[in-house]
């Protein structure tokens, strides 16, 4: 991370003042996002600074383990306390977000808030609402960036085998087990480093991925055999969840994560989506391999965005309807999603 001289005082100054501060991250958070927020609320309570992560909303089970959680608290599930969190903060720092739009209830508590405020993030585009505003695009994870700085913030060490290992789960999870978006040499000698921490990085992997229901591994096996789509003439794959079927499998939050990602290991397919039934939307998800960039599909037809290779959004029409739509767009792409 390269911190200009005059962002490294700032942020010194500010730490050093701060008595209170309050971390942010995104609607239905990832690894990445309760990872990098836990692991900056762990440094900074080294330093005397009473530190909190509010998460807008769900956390998924599969990251109640992390050593910190503790210290965050849900906006949906504890009103009061998270805006009491957010209100009393005299600094404030959002991770994993570009848009405070992704902070969905806690949107006008942040942006009203006088305190100082510091976005770091990875994804394209970022809105600038924050004092300082941290953008690495070409990072894998914000886990990485808080690695980075920390590094460059604090001359002391204070990484510890908990802060070590939210950090890996941020990294992890991100690059899908250094599947993506880690191909440069910078993020193994940060992995490197954690390894220094005793981190046990078998036990983080199978903790975070061997942890599945049996409804949720009948789910996926019913996505595949009846609900996935194959389009070979534009490389392209989709599979759709209606309501009435996630209530089949007695579906829980976070059942259908990495869904999107399984129809790659049919050969020859660079783009996928999943579309899920919520409330009153059909949440879309989208992924590519490539320069083909679903980001750009997310903007211009789903109100959403993201990363090249990983974007989301929202459908405003039926399933039915959700689907041929989708479909006919993939002509438009041809020259994207055709062998050549
Ligand atoms: P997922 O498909 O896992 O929900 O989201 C993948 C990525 O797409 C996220 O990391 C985020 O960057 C982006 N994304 C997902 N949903 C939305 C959305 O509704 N709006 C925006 N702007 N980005 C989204
Ligand atoms: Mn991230």
């Amino acid at each position: 991370m390269m911190l200009s001289k005059e962002s490294v005082k700032n942020l010194s100054q500010w730490i050093g003042s701060a008595k209170k501060v309050a971390i942010l991250t995104h609607t239905n958070p990832d690894g990445d996002a309760i990872g990098s927020s836990l692991a900056l609320a762990q440094v900074l309570r080294k330093k005397q600074i009473d530190a909190r992560v509010v998460i807008p909303d769900g956390l998924p089970d599969f990251l109640r383990w992390l050593p910190g959680i503790e210290l965050s608290t849900t906006f949906a599930y504890k009103k009061e306390k998270a805006a009491a969190i957010i209100q009393e903060a005299d600094l404030i720092f959002c991770l994993d977000f570009n848009d405070p739009e992704r902070l969905n209830g806690v949107k006008d508590l942040i942006l009203n808030s006088a305190a100082r405020k510091v976005l770091i993030d990875h994804h394209q585009a970022p809105v600038c609402f924050a004092d300082i505003t941290i953008s690495e695009t070409w990072r894998s994870s914000v886990g990485e960036m808080i690695y980075q700085f920390v590094k460059e913030i604090f001359p002391e060490d204070l990484l510890d085998n908990d802060i070590a290992t939210c950090l890996y789960v941020a990294i992890m999870t991100d690059t899908g087990n250094f599947n993506y978006a880690s191909s440069y040499p910078e993020i193994f000698h940060v992995v490197g480093d954690l390894m220094k921490y005793d981190l046990e990085k078998d036990k983080i992997y199978s903790r975070v991925y061997d942890s599945f229901s049996l409804d949720r591994m009948r789910l996926q096996g019913y996505c595949m055999q009846h609900k996935l789509v194959v389009l070979p003439e534009y490389q392209t794959a989709y599979i759709s969840l209606t309501d009435e079927e996630l209530r089949r499998f007695k579906h829980r939050k976070g059942d259908t994560e990495g869904f999107v990602n399984i129809p790659f290991s049919v050969k020859g397919i660079r783009f996928t989506a999943l579309f899920v039934e919520k409330k009153d939307r059909i949440k879309a998800s989208f992924r590519s391999r490539g320069d083909f960039p679903v980001n750009k599909v997310a903007a211009d037809h789903y109100h959403g965005g993201g990363h090249i290779n990983a974007a989301g959004g929202d459908s405003f029409r039926n399933m039915e309807e959700t689907l041929s739509y989708f479909e006919s767009l993939l002509p438009g792409y041809a020259a994207h999603l055709s062998d050549n």
